[in-house]
């Protein structure tokens, strides 16, 4: 097992020369480059976080030689499982963007459920498969993404319609298999030693060469990365930590890259594809939709509470109340996300722990209407600034820096407010506004599993018995 330092993240990072592109040039230096060091800075920061400090615990499971990173992990128990959620909350509280590794580590967890299941059913080899690679994995600590969304072209075709906008088999050998397509919105990938791929949804009998799971190494031959066109950087300058606030993702473009059986952990078996996105978006609606959301509302009520006082606002009813309103959203995401561990069940049993499929929407769900309305409130309390103020720069240099300390200026420092003003702006008008809302699936996706999930025949049950009429 084995925990790498940030040294040992970026070398084995280096160590495989990738082909990703950014506004029609190549990037060579992802550490370096500004429309990839962000990503690379965020995931640095939770190397460093495993190994020193107090989170060190909370972001380990095991000790010593046999130590390995909790982003590896599969919940085994209820505790573990809240530890996961815990982790998530705690990242994107310190980070104050994505932690990068989260959508693998649910990734692995809804192949671990499902291909245990499918071992009981006489499949065992994707099982194995999976086991030896977790295991390697967890000996050089691999920072993996995961990439489950297709382009999807027309969303009313089937894959097989349109096949060219979802990956898929293009050719079985006896030493493995070869993909073609692409994944989009793949957060972190650039700075990811390792990206698993997973079917984009449930499929059915015909449509075999889209259900497909497998990981690949960077870099591996065929495999291309195209960065998002904007990398949001905050306040022309202010002098925040290189990873806070852009939320970084690029398309995956495969182009008859090969992957070896030992990888490939589904390959045809359209029935297990639905229960494994179903799986994947349980964990992942409530870790990522649900939990880590609490930890960016720290950052923002912060941030408008202490904009509050700058300006003379915080002791105003109307304020007071925005901000109870905010916290009251922030901790019913968060008892929305607890009350999906509370429910968990080991799936299959004896498998790894999953939360609660209606809770887990449920937190998804209050997530998208409440961080938006939440980011309205802050942007309430901040006035117009929060998107008007002038640069760092412009505070950095005279003669507007004159103006900028005596017109920013109120019952606090100029130069205190710009900053705040400048960190709210990420949130209330930056990438991490839609990201809340399409993250972990679109809130009709959300729907449509809650609805999937709830015994409605109970409900009507209850009704019937107490009216005597069964
Ligand atoms: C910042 C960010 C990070 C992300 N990170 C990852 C990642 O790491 N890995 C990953 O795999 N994905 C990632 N995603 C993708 C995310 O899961 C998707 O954005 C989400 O599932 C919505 O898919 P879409 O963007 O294709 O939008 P669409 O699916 O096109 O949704 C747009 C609208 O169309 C509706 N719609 C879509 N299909 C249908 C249909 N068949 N019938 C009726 N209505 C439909 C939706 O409900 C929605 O209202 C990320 C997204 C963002 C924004």
């Amino acid at each position: 097992m084995g925990l790498a330092d940030e040294q040992g993240y970026v070398e084995l990072l280096m160590a495989r020369p990738a082909s990703i592109w950014w506004s029609g040039e190549r990037v060579e230096d992802v550490t370096s480059h500004p429309a990839t060091a962000p990503a690379v800075a965020a995931m640095r920061e939770v190397y460093r976080l495993a190994r020193k400090g107090p989170l060190a615990p909370l972001l380990t499971v095991g000790e010593g030689d046999g130590a390995y990173s909790r982003q590896l992990h599969v919940p085994q128990s209820r505790d573990d499982l809240a530890k996961r959620v815990e982790m998530a909350e705690e990242l994107a509280r310190q980070l104050g963007t994505c932690n990068y590794r989260c959508v693998a580590c649910d990734a692995l967890t809804a192949l671990s459920s499902v291909t245990l299941e499918m071992a009981e059913d006489g499949c065992g080899e994707y099982c194995q498969r999976l086991e030896h690679f977790l295991e390697r994995a967890r000996a050089e600590d691999w920072a993996i993404s995961a990439g489950l969304t297709d382009p999807k072209g027309d969303r009313r075709l089937r894959p097989g319609q349109q096949p060219e906008q979802y990956v898929r088999v293009v050719q079985r050998r006896p030493d493995g298999i070869v993909v073609r397509g692409a994944k989009l919105h793949q957060s972190g990938a650039v700075a990811a030693h390792w990206h698993l791929v997973l079917p984009g949804g449930a499929l059915r009998a015909g449509e075999e060469e889209f259900a497909v799971a497998f990981a690949v190494p960077r870099g591996a031959p065929g495999l291309s990365y195209l960065v998002q066109s904007e990398v949001g950087r905050p306040g022309g300058g202010a002098p925040f930590p290189p990873y806070y606030a852009p939320r970084h993702t690029c398309w995956l473009v495969f182009e008859d890259v090969f992957v070896p059986w030992d990888e490939v952990f589904l390959c045809g078996e359209v029935r297990w594809s639905g229960p494994l996105v179903s799986r994947f978006a349980r964990m992942h609606r409530a870790c990522c939709g649900g939990a880590c959301k609490v930890g960016f509302a720290d950052l923002v009520i912060g941030a408008a509470a202490a904009l509050a006082e700058l300006s003379g606002v915080a002791g105003s009813p109307h304020v007071r109340w925005q901000l109870v309103e905010m916290v009251t959203l922030q901790e019913t995401w968060r008892g929305c996300t607890m009350a999906a561990i509370y429910r968990s069940q080991p799936q299959p049993p004896g498998g790894p722990w999953l939360p609660d499929q209606v809770l887990s929407n449920v937190a998804k769900l209050n997530v998208a209407s409440g961080f938006w309305r939440m980011l309205a409130l802050a942007g309430d309390i901040a006035g117009g600034s929060v998107i008007t103020a002038p640069s760092w720069k412009d505070l950095c240099s005279e003669p507007t820096g004159r103006w900028v300390r005596q017109y920013m200026g109120a019952s606090g420092e100029g130069r205190q407010r710009l900053a705040l003003l400048h960190f709210l702006r990420a949130w209330v008008a930056g990438d991490h506004m839609v990201a809340t809302w399409h993250g972990a699936g679109s809130p009709a996706a959300g729907r449509l599993s809650l609805e999937r999930g709830v015994d409605w025949e109970a409900k009507k049950a209850a009704v019937r018995r107490l009216m005597g009429c069964h």
